[in-house]
């Protein structure tokens, strides 16, 4: 927000331009006065009152006095109502969806998952039958919550308009509208993502964001993935579905990738391509490395290597200096020492350069649960109107 005045008329349920950077700002920083927040937000007290009346009337926020000691007169506090809004979120795999339901602060309330539909001959998961399934998920975390608000979905893939999945990798969908029906079954406005950028999101309110306007989310697992927040703002849809980045050489004389890049990074940190190379499951190739065997070894040491090179390529094209790895198969990878010392090597300076560069990577694996509070997450910024 950058006038005191500027109001958007918010749509049904929506906040205001003005009640939503307060709302955001409590949500990630915590609690804050009003006065602190009109310094903050930039806007008059005369606006910051108006705002606050209007949250707390709409149940948003709480305004509490708090003593202050020495001093006479009580200071006003203002914090988010956590139950004042509840967004189911559903994160569909191959084969089955995970559902949370979340309050404001993204916290778990309930969780319950489902087996999807079989896929068809095609290898195409059927939609409606899908789309009952979601409708019922939802109807089971509805009951432990007060009231629902929104639900939001993550899936892989690439998705348009926050509703349509134009290439659903794992379910064998084209173009699929899955907002629109699923709207209809639960009467409940729907917003679906792809599941790295709702994860993004998640960062960018309760994790990373709270310190870097910029940063990059990398998820390993059944794909690489990639989240892009930039001054605040989360890529909604990658350019390119992360294809640039998850094929950029490392080693021209490296092992092949499935597309017949020699050396790219998905050569080395690809699942699907591990495991055609080592011609045995991921899984069985870690634990082989955790016995000591020195072929597995190779093959997780050269995928930390990789993704060393490729959370150093991704923060100097961002120009972050703060990256975030998640997905099912990060801890396995990132355990390697190999990954450090190929980020130490990307930041090592030339004998004459006296500009340093650090670069934080924190490290977030994830269960089913963490990816579908993701899209809760996603769906709670929907459903306050947040961009
Ligand atoms: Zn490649």
């Amino acid at each position: 927000m950058t006038s005191s005045d500027t109001v958007t008329p918010p749509a049904a349920g929506r906040l205001s331009t003005g009640e939503l950077a307060v709302t955001r700002h409590l949500l990630v920083h915590g609690p804050a006065t009003r006065g602190d927040l009109s310094d903050l937000l930039r806007v008059s007290p005369a606006s910051m009152s108006r705002l606050a009346r209007s949250l707390v009337s709409d149940g948003i926020v709480a305004e509490n006095a708090e003593p202050v000691p020495g001093v006479g007169r009580p200071r006003q506090i203002l914090s988010v109502v956590p139950g004042a809004r509840h967004v189911v979120g559903c994160k569909l795999t191959a084969t089955r969806a995970y559902g949370v339901v979340c309050d404001m602060l993204g916290d778990v309330s309930a969780t319950a998952e489902t087996a999807l539909p079989a896929p068809d001959a095609g290898g195409t998961v059927p939609v409606a039958a899908t789309v009952r399934a979601l409708a019922q998920l939802v109807g089971r975390l509805a009951r432990r919550v007060p009231s629902v608000d929104g639900v939001g979905v993550s899936l892989g893939g690439v998705i348009a308009g926050r509703a349509v999945v134009r290439e659903g990798t794992f379910l064998g969908w084209r173009d699929v509208d899955l907002a629109g029906p699923l709207r209809q079954r639960t009467g409940l406005p729907v917003v679906v993502t792809n599941d790295v950028t709702a994860l993004a999101r998640e960062q960018l309110w309760f994790g990373a964001g709270r310190t870097h306007a910029t940063f990059g989310v990398i998820t390993v697992g059944a794909g690489l993935g990639f989240g892009v927040v930039r001054e605040g703002v989360v890529v909604e849809q990658l350019i390119d579905n992360g294809h640039l980045l998850a094929h950029a050489p490392l080693d021209g004389r490296g092992p092949r990738c499935g597309l017949g890049h020699r050396g790219c990074v998905a050569a080395y940190l690809n699942r699907d391509d591990i495991e055609r190379r080592a011609a045995m499951a991921f899984d069985e190739v870690v634990r082989r490395a955790g016995d000591g065997d020195r072929a597995a070894t190779a093959v997780i040491d050269g995928a930390a290597r990789a993704l060393g090179h490729l959370a150093a390529t991704f923060a100097g094209a961002l120009q972050t200096t703060h990256i975030v790895l998640a997905g099912e198969d990060i801890a396995a990878v990132a355990a390697s020492p190999a990954m450090a010392e190929a980020v130490a090597d990307r930041l090592r300076p030339g004998p004459r350069e006296t500009q340093r560069c650090s670069l934080d990577i924190t490290v977030a694996p994830l269960t089913f649960s963490d990816w579908a509070q993701g899209a809760a997450v996603a769906g709670i910024q929907a459903v306050l109107g947040a961009a």
